[in-house]
């Protein structure tokens, strides 16, 4: 350039501009070699890369800029051969400096003939591209190395598909997941991994196609491997294009994220039952406040109607005070369920076989249940003996069968049945590890929801019409199951039926405290066909510490009799359809001469007397009675 621009107004032969150019060039080594190899110029260029001035290489072979092994082989002249036959000679190759390094060179030769066609010897135009070289080597290092890394990973599946959903490679992971060895899948679709009904669904191209159209997927869905076992998958795909943005296949990385879906499920139902837990604590909690306060009001209520003067005579307001009355009493039983799933009434825990307190209670069961709907007990042998309070535990079973009732309006079947179980840890939520009994209430009706089950036991949660539930029967169970230091679980679904099952906790069969309860406890039959009279004996029976057996009938009075040998007393109504009170008293008396007998009836003495004069045998109590009348009776000899 400086020369050139030095002389401008010199007179330059083409042919000799030219030379100034080539021999100005740095970025090349331009040289010409003579036919037989022998340089005859040099340009700026060859002179930076192989290190020789022009006055020490012109006249020298060529072949000292390759390495001794190429050389030896004869390489040199051979590019001097083809470059002759061919017009020219490319390759790309190690060169060595006059210092003896090393580079690397992409090299051209050309043959050179004069305007006669005679061959005067070869341009040789040689590129040092050592740097490219060195880029290249490190890009295909790094390749190889990333290949091995993926090929390597074992915790993902990481394998390529072609554009059309073929898989193209399968790394080790691949294989661990999904049991395919690389020469099973490789060239099969990748649909094989998804489920039938997926594949069905056509998901596997739905795939695709969202990642060819969004660039990628992800999903979490269930995948199959090759035993045909299922495993929960987090699957991506990656759409890869080329420069062009041509589309030339996927990346698919997919992980068995199995274990931890199935751990945050634990994790999610251990929440829903502390949540549930704590709701019922909390609702226990208010509503024993306010039954507390409710009944104290009724008591202000009902202690005030007992004094109130009033007008004997006016039938209107006798009906007044009689509604009132009725009202007080609603109140008060309301408000014991309430205490009761608030877990704040008393209890008179005693011992008890609850085989004996459930033959006992049966006749009411039965009762509770309508024509339509069969009745069996499946009560296990040497059932464990509980303590319990016996009144609590009969109000229990007996909202539990009138809940099957309601749930059975066509009919069907109710089975209480008892097992002693021995509870392991966690087995029942809510229910601490060691010995109970169980008892079950099994019914063939309509079964619940999911939503209804997780609210059956709150107080005033009720799916009946208004006027039919109140919705404290399970809450007022729950909390007695609770207090007893039992639990209580539901197994149910919709149609098909429902279980309840009651845990209390067993007591040592041995205990020498409970035996001795248990013998100072009297138990007493109470006998009446109308229920509502009955039901009064028997809280009037329970309130002075008797257990309560009750019949409807004198032949149930009978077999209950019989089953249960230490019924120390008999309470029963004279009128009654079939065998009649005073007939039933004369069998029991024949029978168990060691049973105290009372009668109790709303026809006066003289006129039963005149159908059976054998009542005179016995103590009696004209209805209505009141409770010092009945404990004196008791107490007569
Ligand atoms: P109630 O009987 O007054 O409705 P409960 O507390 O006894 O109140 O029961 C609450 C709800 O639980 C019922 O309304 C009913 O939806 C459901 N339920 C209870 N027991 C059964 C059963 N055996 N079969 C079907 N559903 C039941
Ligand atoms: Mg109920």
């Amino acid at each position: 350039m400086n020369q050139l621009s030095a002389s401008p107004s010199q007179k330059m032969t083409a042919e000799r501009r030219f030379e100034l150019l080539v021999s100005g060039i740095s970025d090349y080594a331009i040289y010409m070699l003579d036919p037989g190899g022998i340089v005859t110029s040099w340009n700026a260029g060859a002179e930076r890369f192989k290190g020789y001035r022009a006055d020490e290489i012109i006249g020298h072979h060529f072949s000292r800029f390759y390495t001794r092994e190429d050389q030896e082989s004869g390489l040199p002249q051979r590019a001097l051969d083809i470059a002759l036959e061919h017009g020219k000679f490319e390759a790309e190759g190690w060169r060595v400096r006059k210092d003896g390094t090393t580079f690397w060179t992409s090299v051209v030769i050309d043959a050179i003939f004069d305007t006669e066609g005679e061959h005067i010897g070869f341009a040789k135009v040689t590129r040092d591209i050592t740097e490219r070289k060195r880029a290249q080597e490190a890009l295909h290092e790094s390749e190889q190395r990333f290949r091995m890394l993926v090929q390597g990973v074992t915790d993902y599946a990481i394998y390529m598909l072609s554009p059309t959903g073929e898989v193209t490679n399968w790394n080790a992971g691949a294989e661990r997941i999904k049991g395919y060895t690389a020469n099973e899948v490789i060239g099969t679709s990748f649909a094989r991994f998804h489920t039938p009904e997926d594949r069905e669904a056509g998901l596997p191209a739905v795939a695709l196609e969202t990642a060819r159209k969004e660039g990628r997927f992800e999903r979490e869905a269930w995948r199959v491997r090759k035993d045909g076992s299922r495993f929960w998958a987090h699957v991506i795909i990656d759409a890869i294009r080329n420069d062009d943005g041509v589309l030339v296949g996927f990346a698919k990385i997919t992980r068995d994220i199995t274990e931890k879906k199935e751990a945050s499920e634990a994790l999610e139902r251990a929440n829903a039952a502390l949540f549930q837990s704590q709701k019922m604590e909390a609702i226990g909690q208010l509503t024993g406040g306010i039954a507390h306060d409710f009944n104290n009001l009724l008591s202000v209520l009902s202690n005030g109607l007992q004094v109130l003067p009033f007008d004997m005579d006016n039938p209107s307001s006798m009906k007044i005070v009689e509604s009132m009355r009725r009202a007080v009493e609603r109140g008060a039983s309301l408000t014991q369920q309430l205490l009761s799933f608030a877990r704040q009434q008393p209890l008179k825990q005693e011992k008890h076989n609850l085989n004996s307190l459930i033959i006992g209670f049966e006749s009411v069961l039965r009762r509770a249940g309508n024509s339509s709907i069969g009745f069996n007990a499946e009560l296990a042998p040497d059932l464990r003996p509980v303590l319990v309070d016996p009144a609590r535990f009969e109000t229990a079973l007996l909202n539990l069968v009138v809940n099957a009732r309601d749930a059975m309006p066509v009919g069907g079947t109710i089975t209480i049945g008892t097992m002693n179980v021995d509870m392991a840890e966690g087995q029942v939520t809510g229910v601490a590890a060691g010995r109970y009994v169980k008892v079950a209430v099994a019914d063939t009706g309509s079964g619940m929801t999911k939503e209804v089950i997780s609210r059956a036991f709150e107080p005033f949660f009720t799916t009946k019409e208004v006027g039919k539930g109140t919705g404290l029967g399970l809450s007022q169970v729950y909390g007695f199951m609770k207090q007893s230091g039992g639990g209580i679980a539901v197994s149910s679904s919709l149609g098909a039926g429902t279980t309840i099952d009651l845990y209390l906790p067993a007591i040592d069969a041995s205990a020498d405290d409970y035996e001795n309860a248990e013998s100072s406890v009297d138990k007493v039959l109470v006998v009446d066909d109308e229920q509502d009279v009955m039901d009064l004996a028997a809280a009037l029976f329970r309130s002075i510490g008797y257990e309560v057996y009750t019949a409807n009938n004198a032949k149930a009075a009978l077999e209950i009799l019989h089953r249960s040998k230490d019924i120390s007393v008999l309470f029963s109504d004279v009128m009654m359809p079939g065998m009649n009170g005073i007939e039933l008293a004369e069998h029991v008396r024949d029978l168990r001469p060691d049973i105290k007998i009372l009668l109790a009836s709303g026809y006066p003495l003289p006129a039963l007397k005149t159908q059976n004069k054998a009542i005179d045998d016995f103590v009696f109590l004209n209805k209505p009675y009141r409770l010092s009348d009945l404990a004196k009776k008791l107490r007569a000899p």
